[in-house]
């Protein structure tokens, strides 16, 4: 008689990650991917590099840091890459919080914040959005103890594409009490639009709590590949490569990320390009009646609430997938003119 595996007993209240689906003769709208394969020029340099794929990945990253490091203006001592973005999320937890330290957020934003942080051993406090689907941060300042060490603040914020603006955002930051660490989370920051959101690398001099997590996974369109880079003190940035699984970023990862910044001109007009198909879709929807958070990303919201399920097994049934958070609404990202058209026939005939 086999006895059950000792796991930590809170291993059981962790909330499942929820892929989007992707099924099969249907469109892909609910992964906030982008819909156009990597570029040519990264797809030969992932090519050359799994050539030497039997070696392992430089540990350290540099070469993919030191490229940062020069396009960004900072040090590369202050930047860590990490296997995606989500993973420097955990590493944060680890690097920052003790057991039982709390983990503030809003919900509902990116769903790997209570994950990593009951992973970590800490707890994850949600602080409600607004009426307005955004970050509520007198809220999330209120919930700040003795306890907190982290803040996640997603910029613009997943799933609901709300952005905060500088002022508000740098109000905010001068009340965090220093014992706190603020995560700015920008995976979305190549589709804002608004020269009023900020640019959160821009307050990191000012603000020596503040670390930035950005991502290749959407408008550099190498999800698949698992690159994502945190910019912030350079002790931090130390503890943070102390903590991370040794080699978590692989070579071909390097290499395609290094690529990308190549050909970084083109990826950031095709980002744009998408965030006007976003605009396009929101002001479909509005027009059709529905209730449009505004986005400064490459997806729409679709608070709607107990109709969540009903409207995405609809649009199943019109041959799209997207992604529905239960029970407060709905996100679709833009993907191609044409199956954004696809969704919005279906959204048009939702009852
Ligand atoms: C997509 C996303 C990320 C990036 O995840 P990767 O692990 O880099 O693929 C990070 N934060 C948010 C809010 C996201 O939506």
């Amino acid at each position: 008689m086999s006895s059950p595996t000792p796991l930590r007993p809170d291993l059981s209240a962790l909330p499942a990650y929820v892929a989007g689906r992707t099924v099969a003769g249907a469109v892909k709208l609910a992964s906030n991917e982008v819909a156009l394969p990597p570029h040519p020029h990264v797809q030969q340099a992932v090519a050359e590099a799994v050539a030497l794929g039997n070696r392992y990945p430089d540990i350290t990253v540099s070469a993919l840091s030191h490229r940062l490091a020069d396009h960004l203006g900072v040090a590369p001592e202050r930047i860590a890459v990490g296997c995606g973005s989500v993973a420097l999320c955990g590493q944060l937890v680890s690097a920052v919080c003790s057991p039982g330290d709390e983990v503030v957020f809003a919900w509902r934003s990116f769903e790997a914040y209570p994950i990593v942080s009951v992973i970590g051993h800490a707890t994850p406090v949600p602080v409600p959005n607004t009426a307005a689907h955004g970050h509520d941060l007198e809220a999330m300042l209120a919930a700040v103890t003795d306890r907190t060490r982290l803040l996640f603040v997603c910029n613009p914020n997943n799933p609901t594409g709300t952005a905060l603006r500088r002022a508000e955002l740098v109000d905010f930051l001068a009340r965090v009490p220093e014992h706190v660490l603020v995560v700015l989370d920008e995976a979305y920051r190549e589709f804002v639009s608004d020269p009023d959101v900020p640019d959160a690398l821009t307050l990191l001099d000012a603000h020596p709590h503040v670390v930035v997590l950005r991502t290749f996974s959407k408008a550099h369109r190498l999800a698949g590949l698992r690159v994502g880079y945190a910019v912030g003190p350079a002790d931090l940035v130390a503890a943070l490569r102390s903590v991370s699984v040794p080699f978590s970023v692989s070579s071909p990862a390097q290499a395609a990320a290094i690529a990308a910044l190549d050909v970084l001109g083109e990826l950031e007009a095709d980002a744009r390009a998408t965030a006007e198909e976003v605009g396009r879709m929101a002001a479909a929807l509005r027009s059709a009646g529905y209730e449009v958070p505004e986005t400064q990303a490459n997806f729409v919201w679709l608070p709607l609430g107990d109709r969540t399920q009903d409207f995405v097994a609809h649009a199943l049934d019109h041959k799209v997938v997207v992604r529905g958070f239960h029970p407060d609404g709905v996100r679709v990202s833009a993907g191609a003119p044409e199956e954004n058209d696809l969704f919005l026939a279906a959204a048009a005939a939702f009852s």
